[in-house]
């Protein structure tokens, strides 16, 4: 068994969502959720044991319409003895969870995260407004970004991706050009990415397809995969340049 150590982990729970943005670089929701068997080759694979995370996201889709995904990763964390200094869920903030605000504030106690918040809201003026009381019950945990709720997106923030590359709005970004692979120290294996301006963020869909880009539409990560997480092996993948697919909008 070999040990792994990320830098980012990017886990898409679920690519169901309660809005329907126009910018949205994800694109047309759909209706499904990440499974138990992807998360288990994730957390419990047979090649390797992930002993630490330097920043964990959970995205979607809007992740807190998959809840129990949140908890089961959390149990996962934890039976695994897995360090993570960074958690994040990214979130439009309109469903509020009681228990599970609970179990993620308890969670980082017990963690001692390095984060002081886990819940961080695309709260703005370009995404649906949020009834006032379900933005106070946010506000009252301390785990809550607050962010800024009178930012307007401009056109030089949105990637034409997705939703947004539908209704011809935003920038053509240049991706970073990545290239992942393993340094072996001791037996522990580190992710790393050859271009020195960015770190190695290996993003996993619902579907448990790879990707190294952490800003690509739902259609572009079947599209772009370099692998899959329940058929593939993340040994062979890093650093076979081979797969290394790059992708250049436009
Ligand atoms: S931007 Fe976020 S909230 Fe808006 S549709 Fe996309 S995933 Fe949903």
């Amino acid at each position: 068994m070999k040990n792994l150590i990320l830098e980012k982990l990017y886990i898409e729970i679920t690519r169901n969502c309660n809005q329907n943005c126009q910018h949205c670089m994800r694109g047309t929701k759909q209706n499904i959720n990440i499974s138990n068997t992807v998360l288990e080759h994730i957390f419990m694979n047979p090649e390797f044991h992930i002993v630490k995370i330097d920043k964990l996201v959970l995205t979607g889709g809007e992740p807190f319409l998959n809840p129990e995904a949140i908890i089961q990763i959390l149990n996962l964390l934890d039976q695994q003895k897995i360090k993570i200094n960074i958690l994040q869920i990214v979130t439009n903030s309109s469903i509020y969870i009681h228990s599970l605000i609970k179990k993620l504030e308890y969670f980082q106690k017990k963690k001692h995260l390095h984060s002081h918040y886990i819940i961080f809201p695309s709260f703005d003026q370009s995404h649906q407004k949020i009834p006032i009381e379900i933005y106070e019950l946010f506000r009252s945990s301390s785990i809550f970004y607050e962010g800024n709720p009178t930012r307007i997106l401009n056109e030089t923030q949105i990637l034409k991706e997705g939703n947004a590359e539908h209704h011809n709005i935003g920038n053509d970004w240049q991706l970073p050009c990545n290239e992942y692979y393993l340094e072996e120290k001791n037996n522990d294996y580190y992710l790393k990415n050859k271009n020195i301006n960015f770190t190695a963020a290996l993003y996993i869909s619902v579907n448990g397809n790879i990707v190294d880009q952490t800003s690509y539409s739902f259609q572009h990560i079947d599209e772009y995969k370099l692998a899959n997480i329940i058929t593939d092996s993340l040994f062979d993948l890093f650093p076979n340049e081979k797969k290394q697919k790059r992708r250049f909008l436009r």
